[in-house]
């Protein structure tokens, strides 16, 4: 149920109480069952002057189905007239429950919330939402961002994952963090911007820092691969906590790190 700037969703067991005079609108997704009692104001002084999602007891529910059944009831109908005010006094009495959703009031993401709630199984990715409303993506996916984070639109940001700069994607956690430090910064009026990222990272379950560079795919012909395992760290076979794994591959004639690196003949 939609009324003003908020969204209810209503499962089972749960009615939405709006007051007199609320514009309201009600959709549902597939089949369904509702009820709906109307009072009359002067009956309804001592209940919420809000619109809210209720829980509805065993109780209250078996009076909304008499008073259903019953209807019309009025003045000439005593016994449904008390039904009605002991249902007004276990709705006046009923857990209130958290299942608003307050509704943007920007129009494009209004546009985008619009097609959420009418599709909420759809599919489609940040990016894919982030074009929806408007907002340039990289030429090979993510949200475009300047190095501030900023989006096509000024007012929104764009971080980690789902953030496109200078044709980036990066996925990796510290490079969002990074992205999260600079949006942080102008959102208290700094002009930070992203410092770039390299490949390197710390495994997340693990705790191992890991790093590739080089020709780290090995893709170059009669490629090296180095394995450096600390065996004195006790490494064997999954990288513990205080070991250094450092795998390597280098093109031939790389001329990185040599000194430190054993030569081609003591790998062979
Ligand atoms: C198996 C695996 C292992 C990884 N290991 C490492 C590692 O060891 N070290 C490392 O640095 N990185 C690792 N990564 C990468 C790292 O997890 C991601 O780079 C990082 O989580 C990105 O953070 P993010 O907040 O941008 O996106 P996410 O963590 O993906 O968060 C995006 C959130 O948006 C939600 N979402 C998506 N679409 C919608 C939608 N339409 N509506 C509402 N919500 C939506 C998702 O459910 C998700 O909760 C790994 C990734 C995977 C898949």
């Amino acid at each position: 149920m939609r009324a003003g700037g908020t969204l209810w969703i209503v499962p089972p067991a749960r009615a939405v109480w709006a007051p007199a005079g609320i514009e309201h609108e009600i959709r549902a997704l597939g089949d369904f069952a509702m009820r709906t009692l109307y009072f009359p104001v002067a009956m309804t002084t001592g209940l919420p002057g809000e619109c809210c999602a209720l829980e509805v007891p065993p109780l209250l529910r078996e009076l909304v189905l008499e008073l259903v059944e019953r209807c019309p009831v009025d003045d000439a109908d005593e016994p449904g007239m008390r039904l009605a005010e002991v249902a007004i006094d276990r709705i006046a009495e009923a857990r209130t429950l958290p299942l608003q959703l307050p509704l943007p009031h920007d129009p494009r993401a209004l546009r985008l919330a619009d097609m959420l709630r009418n599709d909420p199984s759809s599919q489609a990715d940040l990016a894919e939402l982030a074009r929806s409303a408007g907002l340039q993506l990289g030429a090979r996916g993510g949200i475009a961002v300047d190095p501030g984070c900023r989006t096509s639109d000024p007012d929104i940001y764009a971080i980690g994952e789902c953030a496109c700069l200078d044709g980036r994607v990066h996925g990796l956690v510290a490079p969002g963090y990074a992205m999260a430090e600079v949006v942080a910064d102008r959102l208290l009026g700094g002009s930070a911007t992203f410092p770039g990222a390299d490949t390197s990272t710390k495994l997340k379950l693990l705790g191992v820092d890991v790093a590739s560079f080089g020709d780290a795919h090995a893709r170059t012909e009669g490629a090296l691969e180095v394995v450096f395992k600390d065996a004195v760290a006790g490494w064997g076979g999954a990288p513990s906590k205080n070991s250094r794994r450092l795998a390597m591959s280098f093109a031939t004639g790389t001329r990185m790190a040599e000194s430190r690196l054993p030569s081609r003949s003591q790998l062979a």
